[in-house]
């Protein structure tokens, strides 16, 4: 398997060599030249594999490049005892025809820890087959979910090293304890006095001093980024897919070749482009529908062509799809768009001179056969946890409930009634408060307070992880200006 770049078709590196670098030096990103095809029969064979098995299909499918029984490791390391439960990624039956994907049942109880239990293992395994002999630094802008990841992710990987950067006031609180309290020697977070996009544009400034970065090589270290769209973080999240759908196939609630409907809570377009990776792969799908909250800069998009990021930002009740702009649906364009990276290019030059582009009329029709796209405002969401609640019993997070509004639509307007399967980012605990208000509740409470409230509602237990996080001691106390980002990363190296 070889990778190209989105902003130049002739490009060709190994897997490994992308997830070392991340970005292509042109600018674009890494995609596979080509699909492995996964045929019905190997699907059938699938569903009576646990998730492990299943994930070596997908992964050494791509990983071409990594040693299989180096890779049944990494894997067998990164989906053990740290997901609760019987499979990291189970499937909640609601109803005849409707599902739930959990992707929560992680150390950090949201989706991205199905991609950054992995990814350092891939990370360190491809330095060492590129025969390099520098440590990888990595260092994170977080808004909340990715920073604890991220860390508990690198806790204790040797010859990497992880600092998170996270804006002072600007996390919840279980998110803020999550990152302050993780152990692992080659960790830490520091809080800067700013806002989210003062910490990310602190991340990029640091990555792009030459100063820096030769001071770093000195020492034996490269920086190295870990965001979503590194390739490493995209693989990965294939699996889940063909997981749920072997699930579905081994409870015979489907048969083997049925096509279903996946329903994507969404903000950088990184999960549900996985799932577009999996259909191209083969697996019987009939829409993909992308859910976005009331930063909808997607669902406009979908809908007329234009991608419009000059628009006002609102804080919303799913912080993690508070984006506007979607990194990974630059993967999509190339792949609708004939593969022409000179085209892919242009589009994303225009968006970044006026923040805007528009895609002509093959093109949309193209993504038309496969994605399907709407939004809901705070209020749809609150409501949506409440309808979900009432009629299923069952208890989702805002952002998974962006989704459940998302599809209700969907099956109103395009009277569709395929198997569908909802794909649920983070657990419900993860946001107790805003989960109570929605079923009606008020009051001040603390989060504990607010979880043991929950509990009695539902019957359902917060894993061990999160009772946890209010006992623990603080570990990283740091708080920085965003003029001294650089100097803490230095005295982060020294310390190690
Ligand atoms: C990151 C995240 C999302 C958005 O996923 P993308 O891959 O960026 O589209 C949705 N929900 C939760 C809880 C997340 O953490």
């Amino acid at each position: 398997m070889k990778l190209t770049s989105t902003r130049d078709a002739a490009a060709r590196v190994t897997p490994a060599a992308a997830i070392l670098r991340g970005i292509s030096p042109d600018g674009g990103l890494f995609v596979p030249t080509e699909f492995p095809a996964v045929s019905l029969k190997e699907m059938r064979e699938m569903a009576g594999e646990d998730y492990r098995a299943r994930a070596m299909r997908i992964l050494s499918a791509f990983l071409t490049d990594y040693d299989e029984k180096t890779l049944k490791g990494y894997i067998e390391k990164a989906y053990g005892a740290q997901f609760d439960g019987d499979s990291p990624a189970p499937v909640s039956k609601l109803e005849n025809g409707k599902y739930v994907l959990e992707l929560w049942h992680g150390p950090t109880m949201a989706f991205k820890d199905m991609a950054l239990q992995l990814l350092p293992h891939l990370l360190t395994g491809a330095s060492k087959m590129l025969g390099s002999h520098q440590r990888s630094l990595i260092l994170a802008a977080t808004s909340g979910d990715t920073g604890k990841a991220a860390m508990a992710g690198f806790a204790d990987v040797p010859d990497t090293a992880i600092l998170v950067f996270y804006p002072h006031g600007g996390v919840s609180e279980a998110q803020r304890l999550q990152m302050v309290t993780q152990r692992g020697g080659n960790v830490s977070a520091m809080a800067v006095e700013g806002n989210f996009d003062d910490t990310q544009t602190g991340v990029k400034n640091i990555f792009g001093d030459k100063d820096m970065t030769d001071w770093l090589h000195e020492r034996g270290w490269r920086f190295t980024s870990a965001n979503s769209i590194n390739f490493g973080r995209l693989v990965p999240q294939v699996v889940y897919y063909f997981s749920a759908y072997a699930d579905l196939v081994q409870k015979d609630e489907i048969r083997c070749g049925d096509p279903v409907n996946f329903v994507v809570p969404t903000g950088n377009f990184g999960n549900i482009l996985a799932g577009y990776y999996a259909k191209r792969m083969g697996l019987p799908m009939n829409r993909l529908v992308c859910a976005s909250n009331s930063n909808n800069v997607l669902s406009e998009f979908f809908a007329d062509g234009h991608y419009n990021s000059h628009r006002e930002f609102h804080k919303t009740l799913s912080p993690s799809m508070d984006i506007l702009i979607s990194s990974n649906l630059e993967r999509l364009l190339f792949e609708v768009c004939g593969r022409d990276g000179e085209t892919v290019k242009a589009w994303m030059d225009q968006l970044k001179q006026k923040g805007s582009y528009a895609v002509p009329g093959t093109v949309q029709n193209h993504i038309r056969e496969n994605f399907w796209a709407a939004w809901a405002d705070d209020g749809m969401t609150s409501e949506a946890i409440g309808d979900a609640f009432k009629q299923y019993h069952y208890l989702m997070d805002p952002h998974t409930a962006v989704g459940y509004r998302v599809y209700q639509d969907y099956r109103d307007i395009t009277g569709d009634d395929t198997a569908t399967v909802l794909v649920s980012t983070a657990s419900p605990f993860k946001f107790c408060k805003d989960v109570a208000h929605a079923l009606g509740e008020r009051g001040e409470r603390s989060d504990l307070e607010w979880a043991k409230w929950l509990t009695e509602k539902s019957g359902l237990v917060p894993p061990e992880s999160f009772s946890e996080l209010y006992e623990l001691p603080v570990r990283h106390k740091g708080v920085c200006e965003k003029e001294a980002m650089e100097e803490a990363v230095q005295n982060f190296v020294a310390s190690l």
